[in-house]
């Protein structure tokens, strides 16, 4: 396939404009970039007026959470801990967790996401986990599944669920993950038995840390690494930063969360500015929006309010190559460099809102939202074309998340969703 005559932005090794420039997509990678590429008898998809852009990757986000979208608009963290994961986790059956990540998924993938780490903390029974990899198959995006124990303590901890998604390993395009819920939820003891498992299966681990002493425990345990990947990281110490600096380890901002529920100024900038790889993630849609579009700018807007430098080519690196790096994948996804996968997001350049377009690389970033994305494609296949998505039913998945919503407002006490 040729996607052709393109404004195209690529992501690395910074972000760069070209006009008027094709990709070739062959076998589901990006096989060349440039101008007046010969494809001989490919198909030909018109980029002529569209901006083209690896797909973005969404670093931490809860996706069975899509269906309680913003039922805690107010919610501060301690709020939204009581109420999801108190009140509304025990009531959710498997057929739940399908609906909900696959809506989820679907949301993602219409704005634009075509990677994101679910961070699964929805793991009450097995069946729950079979419904949330169905879920993300089905949908078409890349994913990386990360499992949550069903809960924080230790004689929570499932080991050979564990062990059943990481075999047989990576399959098609999810990949198995730890979502650890670390020594900041649980104790060191179920941490030091986490890392130990996830490093024996390979799989990557990333936790929630926010404040003073979480990076220190671990490091005192040895636990430190460049598969660990720190979700939020608010009011994390200098040495904090530095420790996770020098095992390699890498961060996930929420800006829009950590914003609105109070975790404190998102911390963007100085982790990067202590050189530690930063993806951007939604986490959850319990009181923000799920695209990348408004978590670019709410880190965009967070950083310069405290006085920070951020600029918008930083905001797109990390939405893209840099998230992916973040997730130990920008050998595949997250910019257009050859051989890479052919995950790519086509904008309309000519909508209202976005136009007049006079420079690329500021307006898909300060501009752009979900209702610009005409096109995306996940490993060379079209998922979405002309602006809607092709090969899902997403009307049954909207009936299906609805009868979800329905009964789960009702089994937690919450008035009933108005519409949908
Ligand atoms: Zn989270």
């Amino acid at each position: 396939m040729l996607i052709a005559n393109g404004t195209v932005i690529d992501t690395d090794p910074e972000p760069r404009v070209m006009i008027g420039t094709d990709v070739l997509v062959e076998d589901g990678t990006i096989a060349a970039v440039g101008r007046g590429l010969d494809a001989g008898d490919a198909e030909i998809l018109d980029a002529t007026g569209r901006i083209v852009l690896p797909g973005f990757v969404d670093t931490h986000r809860h996706v069975w959470q899509g269906v309680l979208r913003s039922v805690a608009a107010d919610a501060t963290l301690g709020d939204y801990l009581d109420l999801v994961l108190g009140r509304l986790t025990p009531v959710f059956r498997a057929e739940d967790v399908y609906a909900a990540n696959l809506w989820g998924a679907l949301e993602a993938l219409d704005s634009g996401i075509t990677t994101l780490c679910d961070w699964s903390h929805i793991q009450l029974t097995p069946a729950h986990t079979d419904a949330a990899l169905d879920a993300l198959r089905e949908s078409g995006i890349r994913a990386v599944f990360a499992y949550a124990h069903p809960g924080p303590g230790d004689d929570s901890r499932r080991e050979d669920e564990v062990r059943r998604i990481a075999s047989p390993g990576p399959s098609g395009l999810v990949t198995p993950a730890l979502a650890a819920w670390g020594p900041v939820y649980g104790s060191v003891e179920a941490a030091e038995a986490d890392w130990r498992l996830a490093r024996e299966l390979g799989l990557r681990i990333s936790l929630h840390a926010t404040g003073t002493g979480a990076v220190e425990r671990l490091h005192r345990h040895g636990l430190l690494g460049p598969d660990v990947m720190f979700v939020h990281g608010n009011g994390f110490t200098d040495e904090a930063m530095r420790l996770v600096a020098d095992s390699g380890g890498t961060a996930s901002v929420a800006p829009a969360v950590e914003s609105q529920m109070g975790h404190g100024r998102p911390e963007t900038g100085r982790f990067r500015a202590f050189g530690i790889t930063t993806g951007l993630g939604v986490d959850t849609v319990t009181d923000t929006p799920g695209d990348m579009f408004a978590l670019m700018r709410a880190a965009f807007a967070a950083e310069r309010a405290g006085g920070g430098s951020l600029t918008a080519a930083e905001v797109l690196r990390m939405a893209t190559a840099e998230g992916a790096a973040a997730l130990g994948m920008d050998d595949l996804v997250g910019s257009l460099r050859p051989g890479g996968q052919a995950d790519i997001v086509m904008l309309r350049a000519g909508d209202l809102g976005l136009a007049p377009v006079h420079d690329p690389i500021g307006a898909v970033v300060t501009a752009a939202g979900p209702a610009n994305v005409d096109t995306v494609l996940v490993a060379g296949r079209v998922v979405k074309r002309e602006g809607r998505l092709v090969g899902v039913d997403t009307r049954g998945a909207l009936d299906l998340v609805s009868r979800s919503a329905e009964r789960i407002a009702g089994a937690a006490g919450l008035p009933a969703p108005v519409a949908g």
